[in-house]
C-alpha cells in the first residue's frame, strides 16, 4: 500500500478549491489534505479545517489574525504564509485555485520549490509568462494544467513533442452572449453576466468568460504550456463545452478529448497524470450528445478577446497589463460602477498607455501591476466622453 500525497489546496473555500476536495475525498488512498488556503472567509475555511483536519490553514487576506471559532489546529495568516504553504518541503503536490495576479507568487513559489503545480490560477501563468516557466526548470516543478482546454490538449498530445503538431484549436462556450446581437451589449447587467450556459465558477471567471478574455487567457497559456506559436492557436465555439479541445498534427490527423462539462476530470488529471484514475463519472453518450456543433469566434463583437492576444504576442509585461486592467474592470463592473462595453475600453485605454518592456522579475511584475490597476481605476472613474469615445 502506497502512502497518499499530502496536496495542499490554495483557494479551497471557491469553486475549483471544492470540486478538488470532492476529487480527493474519492480517492483517500492516493491524497491526503495537508493545507487549506483561503482569502478572507475564515468562517468557510473553518468548516473545511473542521472536515478535513489539515496540518495547517492559511487565511490569507484577512485584515486581522482572527482564527475560525471550530477548528482548533494551526492558523496562519498573510500572503507570505501562503508563499511559504507553496514551497512547504513536506508537501509534494500544490492545487493553486487562486483568482487572478494574487496567485502569482505561489505559482512561483510552488515551481522553484519543484512541487507537482495542478495550475487552475492561468493568470498567474500568462501574467508571469518565461519566470513562471524558468522557475520551472530551475526548480524541477512540474506544471500541469487544471483548464479543460489544456488539460484536453495535453491529453490529445499523448507525450508527441510540438514540432508534430499543426496546430490545436481550442475550444470556446461562446459565454451568455453568444447569440445576443452587439446592439443589446450596452444594456447587460452583472447578472445576465453572470449566468452562464455550461459552466457554474466563480464571479471572475465567469465574467472573463462573458467578453471573451478567458479564451484570451487560454490562448497565452496555450502558447506558454506548449510552446506553440500563435498563430498556430484556433479558438472555435462549441456551445455544448463536450469537445474539450483538439490537436492536429502535421499529417493532418485530429485528435480531440471529449467528455460532460465538469471540472471534476481536468482537476483529477491534474493530479493524477498521466495516470487515469477511476472517478464517479458520468458515462459519455454520443448519441446523447449529437449532433456536435461548431461556430466560428464573433472576435468583431468581443474586442477582450483581440485584445488579450494581442498583449500575448506583444509579451513582456503586456499581458500584465492586459491582466490587470481587466481585474479592476471586471471588479467594477460586478460592482455596478461600469457598464459592460466599459471593460475593454478601460483595458485598450489603459494597455495603449503603458510601455511594454521585458520582464525582469517578480518585483518588476508586481510594479506593473500596480501601475496598470492604478491607471485602471482611473479611467474606471472617468466619464467614456473624455476618453475620446463616442459609445453611449
Ligand atoms: P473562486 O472565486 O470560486 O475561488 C477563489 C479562491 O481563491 C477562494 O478560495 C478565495 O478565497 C481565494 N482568493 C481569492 N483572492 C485571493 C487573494 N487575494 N489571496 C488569497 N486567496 C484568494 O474562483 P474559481 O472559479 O475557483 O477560479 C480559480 C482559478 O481557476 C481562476 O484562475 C480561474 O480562472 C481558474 N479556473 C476556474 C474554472 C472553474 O470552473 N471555476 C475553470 C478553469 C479555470
Ligand atoms: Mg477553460
Amino acid at each position: 500500500m502506497s502512502i497518499p500525497r499530502s496536496v495542499a489546496v490554495l483557494g479551497a473555500t471557491g469553486s475549483i478549491g471544492g470540486s478538488t476536495l470532492n476529487v480527493i475525498s474519492r480517492h483517500p488512498e492516493r491524497f491526503r489534505v495537508a493545507v487549506l488556503t483561503a482569502g478572507r472567509r475564515a468562517d468557510a475555511l473553518d468548516q473545511l479545517a473542521m472536515r478535513w483536519n489539515p496540518d495547517y490553514v492559511v487565511l490569507a487576506g484577512a485584515a486581522n489574525s482572527t482564527a475560525g471559532p471550530g477548528w482548533q489546529g494551526d492558523w496562519r495568516f498573510g500572503s507570505e504564509a501562503m508563499g511559504l504553504a507553496a514551497a512547504d518541503p513536506a508537501i509534494p503536490i500544490v492545487v493553486n485555485a487562486l483568482v487572478g495576479f494574487a496567485g502569482l507568487e505561489s505559482t512561483l513559489a510552488a515551481l522553484g520549490a519543484g512541487k507537482q503545480l495542478a495550475l487552475a490560477n492561468k493568470e498567474s501563468l500568462v501574467v508571469g509568462g518565461d519566470l513562471v516557466l524558468e522557475a520551472a526548470a530551475t526548480g524541477g516543478g512540474d506544471l500541469i494544467p487544471v483548464d479543460s482546454e489544456h488539460s484536453a490538449i495535453l491529453q490529445c498530445l499523448g507525450g508527441r513533442p510540438t514540432s508534430e503538431v499543426h496546430r490545436v484549436i481550442l475550444t470556446a462556450s461562446g459565454g451568455p452572449f453568444r447569440e445576443w446581437p452587439a446592439s443589446r451589449f450596452a444594456s447587460i447587467r452583472p447578472e445576465d453576466a453572470l449566468a452562464h450556459p455550461t459552466w457554474s465558477m466563480g464571479d471572475k471567471i465567469t465574467v472573463d468568460s462573458a467578453t471573451l478574455a478567458n479564451k484570451a487567457l487560454e490562448v497565452i497559456e496555450a502558447h506558454l504550456l506548449f510552446g506553440l506559436d500563435f498563430d498556430a492557436i484556433d479558438v472555435v465555439v462549441h456551445p455544448a463545452s463536450i469537445v474539450h479541445s483538439m490537436v492536429e498534427f502535421n499529417d493532418g490527423s485530429t485528435v480531440s478529448q471529449l467528455g460532460h462539462p465538469t471540472m471534476e476530470i481536468p482537476i483529477q488529471y491534474a493530479l493524477s497524470a498521466p495516470e487515469h484514475l477511476p472517478n464517479e463519472f458520468r458515462s459519455f453518450d454520443p448519441v446523447e450528445a449529437s449532433p456536435l456543433e461548431f461556430e466560428r469566434l464573433r472576435r468583431e463583437d468581443f474586442p477582450m478577446f483581440e485584445l488579450g492576444v494581442e498583449a500575448g504576442r506583444s509579451g513582456g509585461t503586456a499581458p500584465a497589463v492586459y491582466n490587470a486592467a481587466n481585474e479592476v474592470a471586471v471588479r467594477a463592473f460586478l460592482d455596478g460602477g461600469l457598464g459592460f462595453l466599459g471593460i475593454p475600453d478601460v483595458v485598450e485605454t489603459v494597455l495603449s498607455s503603458m510601455p511594454t518592456t521585458p520582464v525582469e522579475s517578480l518585483e518588476h511584475l508586481v510594479e506593473v501591476d500596480a501601475e496598470a490597476r492604478s491607471r485602471s481605476r482611473e479611467s474606471v472613474g472617468t466619464p467614456l466622453a473624455t476618453r475620446g469615445d463616442s459609445t453611449p
